[in-house]
């Protein structure tokens, strides 16, 4: 079961339709069908053989589509690079990873020495990759592949340190798409947007490949701008987008919704980070339909749990989980004991979309824990089913902290800012002080400057706890975040405070 297969399939059946456009083109299903067998035959020109590792360092752009599906009929396994990453960064992962051949641009020719072969997409190295796919047959069979054999090795967001190299088979990338097609109720009458990076599971495996296995359109934006996004919605008829939690707050501040004609859209997904609660009304009222969040890790391809169109959503909670392809287990991070219903616990995944381990087989031994005979996932994450059975994500366990003896959640009190008209963002970090321990430090945007630390202290006071109120509050213009738009605690805790030790 090679994932690919849904392109040649849907090319028999709707060979016409539209599938995927950037700014410069847009491929038809029979278009895209013979542009992937023309790279899966221009890598076999280049020696790639089944199972060798084909890395794509590219922004969205339908090269990376094309490129990633031909890697894919080829039999091999496509690495996705972050192009945020340096070159040292890059050839980490063109080393952990063995790739054979890189598909890439000017930023990254200089890596072309890590690998057999490379192909630019500006010719700015070895050779052009527009070249390479029009001197290729354009016929091929899809090379067969199991459903446990591997499809692609994504990397993590690197939150909580190094990226690490997380394997998806072919089953993972089908369970995957399909749970996010059921879920989501998408059709081939949808119009998907994607706007986050494919090289991370968002971009790849939330929008792109299930609007593949659902034979929908998909419009790929570069990079990320508030205009870029309205006006293709407009243009184009966009019916589903999704968005990580700081572009939708984007999206809402940037104020140009207005002018424009967004009525096509009707499924709008959330996640990659948490969303505030408090920022779901304005995102709504800005969109014009539901704005539906999900939660997942790459790691879980990364469909774990996603709020659903047809049925009610509890402010705050990612909806439940993706019972169709994974189950959950809370447990007791200390002793690994399951919770009872309601309490919070670290969430343990198994099921269809989850990896079968890491790159780096000694990340396996703390990510995996056999329980009752199963293995499972640990997620790092802490969270609780309330009685409905929907999933509410507290926080990392890594982020939270302990003030003399009581724990504190960053994210609880994120929430509670947020509900001010005046935070712009707001970061909450354990800074250390020697006297102290743990003080609760706040990094706030503020939208309006007359919001004071006396007044955010004020606000914390009468919705928190005594040990929850920021002692330090600290006014910045912007929030540092990662490559996939987190809050990059690590440089925060660098910038305010003592590291961890
Ligand atoms: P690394 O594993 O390298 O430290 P990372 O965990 O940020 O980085 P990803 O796989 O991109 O890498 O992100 C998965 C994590 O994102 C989840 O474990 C969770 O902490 C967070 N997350 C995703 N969606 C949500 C959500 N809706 N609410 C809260 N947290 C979320
Ligand atoms: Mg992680």
């Amino acid at each position: 079961m090679n994932f690919a297969n849904v392109v040649d399939l849907a090319a028999r059946d709707v060979p016409g339709k539209p599938a995927t456009g950037d700014a410069g083109r847009l491929l038809t299903y029979a278009a895209l069908s013979r542009r992937t067998n023309a790279a899966a035959n221009a890598f076999a020109r280049l020696g790639v053989d089944p199972g060798d590792r084909v890395a794509v360092c590219l922004d969205n752009r339908l090269a990376f589509l094309t490129a990633h599906l031909g890697a894919l009929k080829r039999g091999a396994v496509t690495v996705p690079v972050n192009t945020q990453f340096t070159d040292a960064e890059v050839r980490y992962v063109l080393d952990v990873s063995d790739v054979s051949v890189l598909v890439t641009d000017e930023a990254f020719a200089s890596v072309a020495d890590a690998v057999d072969a490379t192909l630019t997409v500006d010719g700015s190295a070895g050779d052009d990759y527009r070249s390479a796919l029009e001197a290729a047959d354009d016929e091929a069979t899809v090379h067969p592949r199991r459903s446990d054999e591997l499809a692609e090795i994504l990397y993590t967001s690197g939150t909580t340190g190094r990226p690490k190299g997380v394997r998806h088979t072919h089953g993972n990338v089908v369970a995957n798409a399909m749970g996010i097609v059921t879920a989501l109720g998408l059709t081939r009458e949808d119009v998907g947007l994607t706007v986050c990076q494919c090289f991370h599971v968002t971009g790849l495996n939330v929008t792109t490949t299930p609007l593949l296995l659902a034979r929908a359109e998909n419009r790929v934006l570069p990079a990320f701008d508030p205009d870029r996004v309205f006006s293709t919605v407009e243009t184009d008829g966009v019916t589903y987008a999704f968005f990580t939690p700081s572009m939708v707050i984007d999206l809402v501040e940037d104020g140009g919704a207005a002018s424009y004609d967004l009525s096509s859209l009707s499924t709008v997904g959330v996640g990659g980070a948490p969303m505030p609660k408090g920022r779901f009304e304005e995102a709504e009222a800005t969109l014009g339909c539901p704005v539906l969040e999900g939660y997942g890790m790459t790691e879980t391809t990364p469909l774990a749990a996603f709020n659903r169109p047809d049925t009610p959503r509890k402010p705050g909670s990612v909806g439940p989980p993706a019972r169709e392809v994974v189950a959950l287990r809370i447990e007791d991070p200390e002793t690994g004991d399951a919770v009872a219903r309601g309490e919070r616990g670290e969430l343990l995944w198994r099921g269809d979309t989850v990896t079968p381990g890491y790159e780096r087989r000694r990340n396996d031994a703390a990510a995996f824990v056999e329980r009752d005979g199963e293995r499972w996932l640990r997620s790092g994450d802490v969270g609780r089913l309330d009685e409905d059975g929907h999933l509410f994500v507290v926080d990392r366990l890594e982020d939270m902290f302990t003030t003399g003896c009581a724990d504190v959640s960053p994210r609880e009190i994120e929430e509670a800012l947020y509900e001010l008209d005046a935070v712009g963002g707001a970061a909450v970090i354990d800074t250390r002080d020697d006297l102290k321990g743990a003080v609760v430090t706040v990094v706030i945007t503020r939208t309006d400057d007359d919001l004071t630390a006396e007044r955010v202290r004020a606000v914390c006071d009468e919705r928190l706890e005594d040990h929850e109120v920021p002692q330090r509050v600290e006014f910045v213009e912007e929030i540092p975040t990662t490559a996939t738009g987190k809050v990059d605690r690590v440089t925060l805790r660098e910038a305010y405070g003592n590291l961890r030790s």
